[in-house]
């Protein structure tokens, strides 16, 4: 009898049995279509964990909460009584409302994606308890177009349950950051990702795999899914990570790790030097930095620009 465990060490060893269908290898093995499925399930979380390692690796040098996070959603179920173009659904036809299908994170300064499913009933209910956990925990929160959706609808569906929620929330928004400092073809984290050569979303099959998970409770979708967003995860992190040196911080970790002002606000680093200044018309000055080590662009002020020129070298 071949356990899952072997299956998968047998993948390893002969990458080009991935490809073969899950029925032709169970014949072959001897063993369950579903050890085949789960084996190469795990092979793929493996691979996305040992990618968010090497993401990982560059951020150690400063433990800062920082969360990058996604969700998936279920669209409202309705009454409507024909297709088209410039329909009017109003809310009287909602049946079911809409809900969260599942919430992927990832710390920055951890190396795993984790992830949360609704319920057998497909209550979102947990799911929002745990991200408004994570939410207060995190000193920043990364998402793409996280500001006008994610939080909002997180926020949202924790009114529906009851569940307290932060009001505030220290963001950065990488759709908001694309749009306002850049000028790419497309805002859309795929275009992004394959415009950087870091990544691309992974297919998900379009609306089948929804309607697969809402009505049928498919556990295979289900995987398929959790794996896409996981993978949106990561790409989330890794545009941030070459888009950041180019972009304003909303947030400085120098402060929030009790350091000086002047301090790179990404790396929290010493080896910082004045780039330029600038005066504004009110006569208020302003002192642009650049991280020698991790290249982050910051301005401070010119009291704390003293601090920076007394600092002990
Ligand atoms: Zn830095």
């Amino acid at each position: 009898m071949t356990t899952v465990k072997e299956i998968v060490q047998t993948f390893k060893l002969h990458p080009s049995y991935v490809s073969n269908g899950a029925a032709s290898l169970s014949k072959r093995w001897g063993c369950s279509i579903e050890d085949i499925k789960e084996a190469k399930l795990l092979l793929k979380y493996e691979k996305i964990k040992k990618q968010s390692n090497e993401i990982s690796q560059k951020n150690r040098k400063v433990l800062v909460k920082r969360l990058f996070i996604d969700i998936e959603t279920s669209p409202n179920i309705g009454f409507f009584w024909k297709s088209g173009y410039e329909i009017n659904v109003s809310p009287e036809s909602i049946i079911k409302e809409r809900s969260t299908i599942c919430v992927c994170w990832k710390w920055q300064h951890e190396d795993i994606v984790h992830h949360m499913t609704w319920d057998k009933n497909q209550s979102d209910e947990n799911i929002i308890k745990k991200v408004a956990s994570l939410l207060k925990e995190a000193d920043e929160t990364i998402a793409h177009n996280g500001d006008f959706f994610d939080i909002k609808w997180l926020r949202t569906r924790a009114l529906y349950h009851r569940i307290p929620f932060p009001y505030r929330i220290r963001t950065l928004d990488t759709l908001r950051k694309s749009r306002s400092t850049f000028s790419f073809n497309s805002n859309k984290l795929d275009y992004i990702g394959k415009f950087l050569g870091v990544g691309s979303k992974i297919d998900n099959g379009g609306f089948s795999l929804w309607r697969d998970i809402i009505l049928n409770n498919c556990t295979d979708s289900m995987n398929k899914m959790v794996e896409y967003c996981m993978g949106d995860v990561l790409l989330l992190e890794s545009i941030y990570r070459e888009m950041h040196s180019y972009i304003h911080k909303n947030t400085s970790f120098a402060v929030l790790n009790n350091k000086a002002k002047w301090r790179c606000v990404e790396c929290v680093s010493d080896n910082v030097k004045e780039r330029h200044s600038s005066a504004t018309v009110m006569g208020v000055i302003k002192r642009h930095m650049l991280c020698n080590d991790c290249g982050c662009q910051y301005d401070i002020s010119n009291k704390t620009f003293e601090q920076f020129l007394k600092r002990k070298l």
